[in-house]
């Protein structure tokens, strides 16, 4: 069995109809499996590169007035910024104006939580406006702001930013254009919040766009069984042989999947993506590297100069403290090839809902967070560059203790409430 811990009451509502029956379908925005009631299909969605939305006009006779899609960037996650000598970390839930467009409110607000999204397509009608900045920029500037809201200069030096989101999105929202001025056709009336009311018509537009949604049914490709996931899980899992699946818009992909087992039958097992990087302007190659990186209180091995080495990340959504320490902990234990199974154990599988290119941009600063000292990591941290050549999934075992989960092997313990609150964020 795949266990749900809590449902998510936060995130905003998708509709949709089902591929199969035309049946509506409301998604949470970060469910990556629609379960159609009607016709009981269920199939993994992907799209060809953000997920995009578009919220409905309302009211505006769409054969008389042509509708103008503005495009919001839509970003909830974790920013790190590795600020004077600290690894600082926040959570982030925003959306920001993706144009400069004076005509629209710089954010959503609320909206989106009180009307349904829909996803858009290549034949949703209606002009789209380009995206012209990009999201990190807009990233980089919310960071900064909450570290100065003030707008002073920051009297710490910052070394390293880095986004890791549960949602990247694109949210497109209606506007019409009557004598020159853009209205709102959410509300069918001049937005509030806007600067000028003024459409420039230099303004690009997306030309035909190719953006496109893929629905990959959820059947082993390897053996036909049904795949099991659970609405957010990012890795599908075929218990028949043991494969693990991501959705991609060339169907299912097969991601490399293992298991260290455990004697325990009730043993909980969490998910964590093992990486293997290359990287450019720090000696961190073999464990050895690592042992140095971390000041481990013990003497260095001779083999540990030949042993490779490789970060494990949470391959689930958690608080960023627990992040870090997971990271540094697993990775200082480096759970050896022998160790792991290729047979997934017929126990209790966390899902996987942190994809791996998501985890892996939270490497660097996991990283500086390890490093010491950090008044000698830190300075580096612009000149190191990261490149991952090979992500494994694999399933760690936690034996359940009252409300902890414990990992008497590596020593780690996690409390339960903690990953409750992850799958609520
Ligand atoms: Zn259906
Ligand atoms: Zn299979």
């Amino acid at each position: 069995v795949v266990i749900r811990l809590a449902g998510k009451a936060s995130a905003w509502q998708v509709e949709l109809a089902c591929p199969q029956c035309g049946a509506p379908v409301v998604l949470a925005e970060t469910d990556r499996i629609l379960s159609c009631g009607y016709c009981k299909v269920r199939l993994g969605i992907s799209y060809s590169d953000h997920f995009r939305y578009f919220l409905e006009p309302d009211g505006v006779d769409a054969n008389s007035k042509e509708i103008i899609y503005v495009p919001y960037w839509r970003f909830k996650g974790i920013a790190y910024s590795c600020r004077g000598n600290t690894v600082e970390h926040r959570f982030v839930d925003s959306s920001l104006l993706a144009v400069k467009a004076a005509f629209a409110p710089n954010s959503l607000g609320f909206r989106p939580q009180a009307l349904k999204l829909r996803l858009a397509s290549h034949a949703t009608p209606g002009k789209f406006l380009k995206p012209a900045l990009p999201l990190k920029k807009l990233i980089s500037r919310v960071i900064e702001y909450t570290n100065n809201p003030d707008g002073s200069e920051d009297p710490l030096p910052v070394y390293h930013h880095a986004f890791v989101g549960e949602t990247t999105s694109l949210i497109y929202s209606p506007f019409y254009i009557e004598n020159g001025s853009a209205y709102d056709a959410v509300l069918n009336k001049l937005p509030a919040l806007a600067p000028s009311s003024h459409f420039d018509d230099s303004l690009a537009f997306d030309e035909c766009p190719a953006w496109q949604i893929k629905f990959n049914p959820m059947m082993c490709p390897h053996c036909g069984w049904d795949l099991m996931g659970e609405a957010d899980a990012q890795v599908l899992l075929c218990r028949n042989c043991s494969s693990g699946w991501e959705s991609s818009n060339d169907g299912l992909k097969r991601i490399n999947t293992t298991a260290i087992q455990s004697k325990e039958p009730d043993a909980l097992y969490l998910p964590f993506w093992r990486i293997r990087a290359q990287i450019v302007g720090l000696q961190l190659n073999t464990y050895a590297d690592l042992a140095r990186l971390c000041n481990l209180p013990r003497a260095i091995k001779k083999e540990w100069n030949e042993r490779d080495l490789y970060f494990w990340l949470p391959a689930f959504k958690t608080p960023p403290q627990l992040i870090l320490r997971l990271t540094r902990l697993i990775s200082v234990y480096q759970p050896s090839d022998g160790e792991l199974s290729e047979n997934l154990p017929n126990a209790s599988l966390f899902p996987a809902t942190l994809p791996k290119s998501q985890a892996a941009l939270g490497l660097k600063a996991a990283i500086a967070s390890m490093g010491v000292p950090k008044r000698t990591i830190f300075p580096r941290l612009p000149e190191i560059s990261i490149k991952v050549n090979e992500y494994i999934l694999v399933y760690i075992p936690f034996d359940t203790s009252g409300g902890e989960l414990i990992n008497h092997t590596m020593q780690i313990g996690i409390s339960k409430a903690t990953l409750q609150f992850g799958r609520l964020i």
